[in-house]
């Protein structure tokens, strides 16, 4: 057992001082508020925050960062530069990058992460000898970064939509799709739980997977969480109403995909009829603010979506940052610049979204917060760096970035420790993966 005193703690209840915790078999106990250091207790540092997750990751396009931004473009021509870099991956490239960039997130102060997983066969489109062999490659780098993850296997079947119908798959896209549904669930089938990995499921898209199909997906994945890409860009709204006359949402919402088991990714172009079946059901949305703005999607609603019933989190998606802080911030201040008016959230609303609301979206509702019996994962930022010195408690993730994360526990276990990940310096695990793609 390990105990901790911590000068101020974020507990389900609010940011408080003096907090007193035990950790014990991986879960937190005797989380005591208002009392003095005992002896042979770790005296943590600033602040210290539940465990923050990623609700929303493709770690492989973090070799896009900083390389996309010469040519102009739109969020489609981006895709064409993604697809390029996929191409280059096999299993032991996508283990080496995915554990740089799992390494990056630990210490960035990320301590769970939502991989939406749809690269799964080899370059001719092929299953591996192990048909998950990617996804097992996520999963070793994840143990290995110390991440706790949910992998999220994407059904993605077909290579697009338009007003008259689904489009063949191009030849990159053949990695991504399974022979059809029935194929999926099978190989899926074939992926375990174990002590910190969660198996979900997902629909990349409408556009990636016919109507036809959403009932056999929302049947496997049972009480699994299941994601969504849902109206990130108005092209899939567009072509969504011309062939199905429907939404996107209301497709969803006919086949039953909609509940609180389902997170709809991005839910940035929605209409008031949209927001209404996404709140009612209680399906959470997971904002990207840091990819939305990078791909010039759009700011999405979430104060509607919040209000009508709909949790809120939030996810790094394609990379451009990975900063648990930026993305709080980034729902909070994109909400700013729409509305005109500050503090469209709480601290406490943003720390909620980052952390348990995060956890419960990914399949573990038992995480994401500093209380008895919960999962022991919990980050500690600096108060006294350039950045945090002389901001209150409650709001220093208003100031905080990735930088100012000190340490970092996962069930218990330090993975990050004064700032420096247990592997080393990710960058250096980064410039490795990259220089072997060939992008470094
Ligand atoms: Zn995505």
């Amino acid at each position: 057992m390990s105990s901790y005193w911590a000068p101020y703690a974020w507990l389900p209840h609010g940011c408080q001082a003096s907090v007193s915790f035990d950790v014990a078999q991986g879960r937190f106990a005797h989380v005591r508020v208002g009392v003095e250091p005992g002896a042979g207790q770790e005296i943590l540092s600033g602040v210290t925050l539940p465990g923050l997750a990623n609700g929303h990751s493709h770690t492989f396009h973090r070799g896009l960062r900083g390389r996309t931004h010469a040519e102009g473009g739109t969020f489609w021509t981006w895709r064409e530069q993604m697809y390029a870099l996929a191409a280059h991956l096999d299993p032991d490239l996508y283990l080496a990058l995915a554990r740089a960039v799992f390494a990056e997130m630990a210490q960035a102060g990320y301590t769970a992460v939502g991989e939406f997983h749809y690269l799964h066969h080899d370059q001719g489109g092929r299953p591996y000898v192990d048909p998950n062999a990617m996804g097992h490659a996520l999963i070793q780098a994840a143990s290995e970064a110390g991440i706790r993850l949910t992998l999220i296997d994407a059904c993605y079947l077909v290579g697009g939509l338009s007003a008259t119908g689904h489009l063949p798959l191009d030849p990159v896209q053949t990695r991504f799709a399974d022979a059809d549904v029935d194929h999926w669930a099978a190989r899926v089938g074939q992926l375990e739980d174990d002590h910190q990995v969660r198996i979900g499921c997902a629909v990349h898209s409408v556009r990636a997977v016919p109507a036809k199909a959403l009932n056999k997906i929302s049947e496997t994945a049972g009480e699994r969480p299941l994601h969504v890409h849902l109206s990130e860009q108005p092209a899939e709204n567009a072509a969504t109403q011309a062939y199905y006359g429907r939404t996107p949402t209301e497709l969803l919402d006919d086949h039953g995909l909609l509940g609180s088991r389902t997170t709809a990714v991005h839910a940035t172009h929605l209409t008031d009829a949209d927001i209404k079946a996404l709140g009612s059901t209680q399906t959470s949305a997971c904002f990207c603010p840091t990819t939305e703005r990078d791909l010039a999607d759009g700011i999405g609603p979430a104060r509607r979506l919040a209000d009508a019933g709909s949790p809120l989190t939030f996810g790094s998606d394609q990379q451009a940052m990975i900063d648990p802080f930026e993305e709080l911030r980034g729902v909070e201040m994109h909400e700013r610049l729409a509305s005109g008016e500050r503090g469209r959230f709480t601290p406490g609303d943003l720390i909620m979204m980052a952390s348990e609301a995060g956890y419960r979206s990914l399949g573990w509702p038992d995480g994401g917060r500093i209380a008895d019996g919960a999962l022991a994962d919990f980050v500690v930022v600096r108060s006294d760096t350039v950045r945090t010195t002389g901001t209150r408690p409650d709001q220093i993730a208003y100031a905080a970035t990735a930088a100012d994360v000190d340490q970092v526990v996962v069930a218990g276990e330090a993975v990050v420790r004064d700032g420096q990940h247990r592997l080393g310096s990710p960058a250096r695990l980064l410039a490795a993966a990259l220089d072997q793609l060939g992008t470094a």
